[in-house]
């Protein structure tokens, strides 16, 4: 395994009035270029904070998170947003599309912070959109989408500006089974075709399967499943 993300020794306390939670507790794992890793476990357990300080929204308390030749864990606020932009794409449970946008001006979000001719913007976002099979819905809001028709035009909002890593936090908890295999179908298609390193956190073993390997947290610690 060629390894892209190498976490070692991770920990994340939370203080919240007398009592300190321990969200992740010494946490290493290496990922591998291109794979897809579900991540699991009980409500909790730590996943959301795990893939946050992964993707350099949040920081540990302790420990190291390296993702390609950066040391994201070193890196000053300025310079963290700037690595997040240029190389995390983001999927949420609930989509976090802005309503009053088209899907085409919703993808196009991420591009607008780069120096490009609205012509290359244009062809950027249809690659995505057509990535996701929703070119057709270009001109179409959000209201007017489908549950699994919004979270296709959040991934290709997530990977318009070409990523490396590629982070998915409950993609499918608001979709109906079939509407989960596509957007499941086309993750795995970013990790097999595109290279795209995946991290998926899902309570679905069902979804875990499309995954490359499936690892679980319990109590803030990586266990055994
Ligand atoms: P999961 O995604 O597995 O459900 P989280 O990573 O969200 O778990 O949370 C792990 C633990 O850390 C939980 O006990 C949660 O209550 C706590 N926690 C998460 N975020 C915060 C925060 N901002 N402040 C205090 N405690 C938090
Ligand atoms: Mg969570």
């Amino acid at each position: 395994m060629d390894p892209v993300v190498i976490i070692r020794g991770l920990s994340k306390v939370y203080h919240q009035a007398e009592s300190e939670i321990a969200a992740l507790n010494n946490v290493s794992l290496d990922i591998g270029r291109g794979e897809f890793l579900s991540l699991m476990g009980p409500s909790g357990s730590g996943k959301s904070t795990l893939l946050h300080v992964i993707a350099g929204i949040d920081r540990p308390t302790t420990g190291s998170c390296r993702v390609g030749d950066v040391m994201v864990t070193e890196l000053n606020d300025s310079e963290l947003a700037d690595w997040r932009n240029q190389t995390v794409g983001f999927v949420f449970q609930s989509f976090n599309l802005i309503p009053v946008l088209t899907a085409f001006e919703n993808v196009e979000l991420p591009l607008l912070l780069m120096n490009l001719s609205s012509s290359e913007r244009r062809r950027l976002v249809m690659t995505a959109l057509e990535l996701v099979d929703l070119a057709d819905r270009a001109r179409h809001l959000p209201k007017q989408l489908s549950g699994g028709q919004e979270q296709r035009v959040a991934i290709a909002r997530a990977i318009v500006t070409d990523p490396m890593l590629v982070v998915a936090d409950e993609p499918t908890g608001n979709l109906d089974s079939a509407s989960a295999d596509a957007v499941l179908e086309i993750l795995r298609t970013l990790s097999r075709t595109a290279g795209k390193t995946v991290i998926m956190v899902t309570h679905d073993p069902r979804a875990a399967s499309f995954g490359s390997r499936t690892i679980h947290l319990q109590k803030g610690r990586l266990s055994n499943g």
